[in-house]
């Protein structure tokens, strides 16, 4: 018995004209035991066209000859409607042209009636049933793909396609109707002419795709159609945002640089009027009274300057620059300005720069200042008992040398929670309304984006309740650190004995690091007690006391350690009050002041290495005798409290000065009378000072005489304008009244000599 295999169902057109071919074809069809065929019969042309469109079959089997037309007509034309039935040519005879155009129509299969039996039949159909089913596959995947795809032959001409790449082409339309091909190869020429690689195609619509052809192996190639609409579009938003925001950039730095100079030239009036008022005698209340306006204004000045600093980095228009800088002059200069503060709060300040280091570096000075200055400020500000420590030594990154900046506190510290937006602008760690200390949180993230211009990096780890330590590294230029090596042999001081007694660990710390890094034996005490034990296990080369132990217990150090009433040579007295150091009877050079820093230990160093000889006490200013003055100033400028300041200092001075208030007035002011030197202001009404300049310069017997900009202007096109116009020099403002007075004097030492006027103390 047959078994019957629903599955196996295969339905069959048979499109025959003669009755008896259908007939035989038939009974061979049901004749195969493996499947079980239905057949049904399309006597014409038209029949088979109608059956195809009402029912769905697994397979056409077509006659060459259906009454006038022919099988391959048949196919070619219909076939493609039914892409997954597959069609079978018969003929009556073995033809090669008819098997080559059986092909080319789409025919999956050529069989010839005379010798067909039902082997042959049940192979051929499962054959083109299977290329069917895996055709259908394929068109799946192609429907379902994210883009559009075309596969092309040798030849270029597409065979299988999905509707995303019609859609792409914008051949949707047309593919309803008549759709070859040709159109399809035609609409992709267009795009990519030709070859193989990538192009955009961009529509009249405004979509955007990707086309890229690539070869497949065995000859043919596939072209993939990515639809790129959004990230054209995204990158179009972006760059116009990029724009925007570039525009509104330069607008704002351009803002801050006006509202910068508006802001100035005001505090310019106030800062440099409280300087006069202080030259006058005043009670006690005013004095307070100025200073306080003076200490807002100062405040309010570095605000302003923090703020513009950090514009013009995000402009790109900071320029730093490149000057031989001395460490050590630049550290002292930052611990002789703000430790009398933390003194005040009882905390020690001091300085380690490491002897080895070189003195001199190239950077910007300036700079590198307004950093330390701003880390030890924070570090004064923070701190309420204990020391900080300003460490300068060298390290090596990445077999780079470099120099290391650290400034440590033993301050309230920092939450490790909080450590990472330490140095974004505007963060403060406690940022409510009952913090204690003020700020605007701008300084660190200042701090990060200068060094960041130098070439280094900033960082900072800190124990809450315990203090924290800020660490920058700076590259140092190949030339300094071969110097180095050159210096190495010079400080050491190999078995040199020294002991460092105070009850301020920061000292211990400091000298211990000096003694040390020049290779000396260091004992540290921070009790008497301590000290005295120590001095009775040896002697030392050099014995530093703090005279913050008292007279009582000082008095008792020198006793063990120095080992003789008359203290000896190798006695160092930190003086804790004045005179304490006159009354032990030893030499000025032994007296070390406060702060701590590299120069101090140079003294104990000389010492120790006894070979120079003691050099006169340090330099003294040079003496200030009254007299008259031989400079005549003329100054330009419209604002009335600044001509108000100008005039009170430099009279007070001892200058003979002239003021007009707009260029015009200057020029017709220096053509009339004698003067040597002008001072110009840059923004004036009637003529500004750039104008003013030129003309004056045009003038025979004014062409060189010194003149200096004043302009609240910070940008360097400022500066630079000054001096294209023809000025000498250029002072910002608000001015630094000792800056002007000093470059009054030079001139005036370079004009008359010598013997020129030297001045009482201005102001
Ligand atoms: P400002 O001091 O003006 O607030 P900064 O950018 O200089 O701004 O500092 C940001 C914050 O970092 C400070 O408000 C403070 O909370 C914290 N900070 C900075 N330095 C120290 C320090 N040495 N010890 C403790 N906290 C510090």
């Amino acid at each position: 018995m047959r078994k019957v295999d629903q599955s196996k169902d295969v339905y069959v057109l048979l499109v025959e004209d003669d009755r008896d071919d259908f007939f035989l074809t038939q009974d061979l069809l049901q004749r195969i035991e493996r499947e079980r065929y239905w057949v049904v019969w399309a006597g014409s042309y038209d029949r088979a066209k109608l059956e195809l469109h009402e029912r769905v079959f697994d397979v056409v089997l077509v006659d060459y000859r259906i009454g006038e037309r022919t099988g391959l007509d048949f196919i070619s034309d219909v076939g493609p409607r039914y892409p997954h039935c597959p069609m079978i040519l018969l003929t009556g005879l073995a033809d090669p042209d008819i098997d080559f155009a059986a092909e080319r129509a789409g025919a999956a299969d050529y069989l010839v009636k005379d010798s067909l039996t039902e082997g042959l039949l049940d192979r051929s159909i499962r054959y083109a049933r299977q290329s069917a089913q895996k055709r259908a596959l394929l068109d799946g995947v192609l429907s379902n793909a994210a883009a559009g795809m075309i596969g092309l032959d040798g030849h270029g001409m597409p065979i299988i396609w999905n509707s995303k790449a019609l859609e792409a082409l914008q051949l949707d339309a047309v593919a309803s109707t008549e759709l070859s091909a040709q159109m399809i190869a035609d609409a992709l020429g267009r795009v990519n002419s030709g070859g193989t690689g990538s192009s955009e195609l961009t529509r009249a619509d405004g979509r955007s795709f990707e086309v890229s052809i690539s070869r497949i192996k065995d000859g043919g190639a596939v072209a993939v159609l990515h639809d790129i609409t959004m990230r054209v579009q995204a990158e179009q938003h972006l760059r116009q945002a990029v724009e925007e925001a570039e525009r509104a950039n330069k607008a704002k730095s351009s803002f801050l640089a006006t509202m910068s100079h508006e802001l100035r030239t005001p505090l310019n009036g106030i800062l440099g009027m409280t300087r006069v008022l202080e030259g006058t005698a005043l009670s006690e209340v005013q004095i307070d009274g100025i200073d306080v306006i003076r200490s807002s204004g100062t405040t309010l000045l570095n605000i302003i300057n923090d703020i513009l600093d950090l514009s013009k980095i995000e402009a790109g228009r900071m320029e730093l620059e490149d000057l031989e800088i001395s460490i050590c002059d630049l550290v002292d200069d930052v611990v002789r300005l703000l430790a009398p503060t933390a003194l005040e709060k009882g905390v020690e300040m001091s300085a380690f720069v490491d002897p080895l280091v070189q003195t001199m570096m190239r950077g910007d000075p300036l700079r590198l200042k307004q950093v330390l200055t701003n880390l030890v400020g924070n570090a004064v500000k923070f701190t309420s008992t204990g020391s900080i420590l300003i460490a300068v030594d060298e390290t090596v990154v990445g077999q780079k040398p470099m120099l290391r900046f650290s400034v440590v506190d033993t301050g309230i510290g920092i939450p490790a929670t909080k450590l990472d937006t330490l140095f974004v602008k505007f963060s403060q760690v406690d940022a409510s309304t009952t913090r204690e200390f003020g700020g605007t949180g701008l300084g660190l993230a200042l701090c990060k984006e200068l060094i960041g211009l130098m070439g280094g990096e900033i960082s900072c780890s800190s124990l809450p309740d315990h203090g924290s330590t800020f660490r920058f590294q700076l590259p140092i230029a190949a030339e300094h650190s071969a110097m180095v090596l050159a210096r190495h042999a010079g400080v050491q001081c190999p078995g040199a004995r020294v002991i460092v007694a105070s009850p301020s660990t920061g000292i211990v710390n400091a000298v211990g690091a000096y003694a040390r890094a020049i290779n000396a034996t260091v004992t540290t005490a921070t009790s008497v007690e301590a000290a005295r034990k120590a001095g009775e296990a040896g002697r030392f080369d050099a014995v530093i006391l703090d005279g913050g132990f008292g007279a009582f217990g000082i008095n008792e150090l020198v006793r063990s350690l120095a080992g003789a009433a008359a203290p000896s040579q190798r006695l160092f007295l930190l003086e804790g009050t004045p005179g304490q150091g006159r009354e032990l009877g030893i030499g000025d050079e032994q007296i070390l002041p406060r702060p701590f820093v590299r120069q101090t230990f140079d003294r104990i160093l000389k010492r120790l290495k006894d070979r120079v000889e003691q050099t006169p006490a340090a330099q003294q200013p040079a003496a200030k005798a009254a007299s008259g003055r031989l400079l005549r100033i003329l100054m330009a400028e419209d604002n009335p409290a600044n001509q108000r300041v100008a005039t009170a200092l430099l009279k007070a001075a001892g200058f003979h000065i002239d003021i007009v208030g707009n260029g015009r007035a200057a020029v017709e002011r220096a053509t009339a009378a004698e003067f040597d030197i002008i001072l110009m202001d840059v923004q004036m009404p009637i003529m500004d000072g750039l104008t003013a300049t030129r003309r004056l310069r045009e003038i025979e017997k004014l062409a060189l005489i010194p003149i200096v900009g004043l302009t609240a202007g910070a940008m360097e096109e400022d500066r630079s304008k000054c001096l294209a116009a023809g000025m000498s020099d250029y002072l910002s403002k608000p001015i630094d009244w000792d800056k002007l007075l000093s470059l009054l004097e030079r001139i005036e030492r370079e004009r008359y000599g010598k013997a020129a006027g030297s001045r009482t103390a201005a102001a």
